[in-house]
């Protein structure tokens, strides 16, 4: 066990309190103790300084353990917290009702000091398991390839694949297309609408880009609502047709729901490899970017490239 761990101890009982303390102490078992006296007290501590375990009466006055752990529950940053209650002699009802509104485990008062600290050890350990693995996931999602939002590849991955797509092409002396995309007047949605709206339209214009593709071809996410597709042997007048497909299929998305009637447009940027002063992934990303760049100059929903 980490001696950093702390323990919060909710109960109304000053003897029962100091009783845990002394015994977990005398084991060594952890940093911090914070104590209260009921279940808002407990609760008001746990926001100001977060605990790995709690260990919970069920009888308090005012907000009692049960309220308590309904509390705990409507906090997703507090739910893996285990919450162990203390219970008495003859409360096989409470028990149970305990356990089912998400206690851990159950102590039976008076308790038995070792078995006080064999479960708490227990349901330390499971909740360190539980911290690491949340950690791992965490680190995966950051390592994957994909946005998580749209479900098209990430600006990570997109660099790494575009740089062998580059290789490559140089090798084959082939063609390589970039289109670069940007929804017009995005802002106004998310103002108008509100941002979880505004990230439905990013999904809906996603699925648009991918379905207009082929399967070799690269969709990414570049940025917040910028869109890459990377056209592996595309000539330029390909991706230039390609490009004019996705715009004229995102025009023609009829939004519904509380989306209604809402209609976007895009704007896109078409550069093909190889190209004069291009021999990099960042040139060819410039030279689709200047392209958009124009399109939105001369009056946004059209397709620029570069010649
Ligand atoms: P323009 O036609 O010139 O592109 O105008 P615009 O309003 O689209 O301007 P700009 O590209 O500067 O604005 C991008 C907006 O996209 C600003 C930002 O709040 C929003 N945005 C970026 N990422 C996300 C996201 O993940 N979700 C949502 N809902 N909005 C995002
Ligand atoms: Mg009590
Ligand atoms: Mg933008
Ligand atoms: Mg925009």
């Amino acid at each position: 066990m980490a001696m950093s761990d702390s323990v919060l101890i909710i109960d109304d009982s000053d003897a029962v309190r100091e009783r845990i303390i002394k015994t977990l102490e005398s084991f060594d078992l952890f940093a911090r103790y914070y104590e209260a006296e009921d279940g808002l007290e407990g609760f008001k501590k746990l926001l100001s300084s977060p605990v790995d375990i709690i260990l919970c009466d069920l009888e308090m006055p005012r907000i009692d353990g049960f309220k308590f752990l309904s509390m705990l529950k409507s906090r997703p940053d507090l739910q893996d917290v285990p919450v162990i209650i203390l219970t008495g002699m003859n409360d096989r009802e409470l028990k149970i009702k305990g356990l089912e509104q998400g206690a851990s485990d159950y102590i039976t008062k008076p308790f038995d000091p070792e078995e006080l600290v064999a479960r708490v050890k227990v349901h330390l350990k499971i909740k360190h398991l539980q911290d690491d693995l949340k950690r791992s996931n965490e680190l995966l999602l950051e390592l994957s390839n994909t946005d998580h939002l749209t479900g098209l590849f990430n600006r990570r991955y997109l660099m790494e694949a575009l740089d062998k797509e580059l290789q490559r092409c140089v090798r084959k002396d082939g063609y390589l297309s970039l289109i670069i995309m940007d929804i017009d007047h995005f802002k106004l949605v998310n103002d108008n609408y509100g941002h979880l709206q505004g990230d439905v339209v990013l999904q809906k214009v996603a699925l648009n880009l991918q379905k207009e593709l082929r399967s070799y071809d690269i969709a990414a996410r570049y940025g917040g609502e910028e869109f890459v597709a990377v056209l592996p042997d595309a000539t330029l007048k390909e991706a230039i047709y390609v490009a004019d497909r996705v715009r004229l299929s995102i025009q023609g998305v009829r939004f519904s729901g509380s989306l209604a009637p809402l209609s976007i447009t895009v704007s896109l940027g078409v550069a093909t490899f190889p190209a004069k002063e291009c021999s990099s992934v960042d040139g060819i990303i410039k030279l689709a970017d200047d392209a958009l760049y124009r399109a939105k100059a001369n009056g946004r929903n059209r397709v620029e490239f570069v010649e």
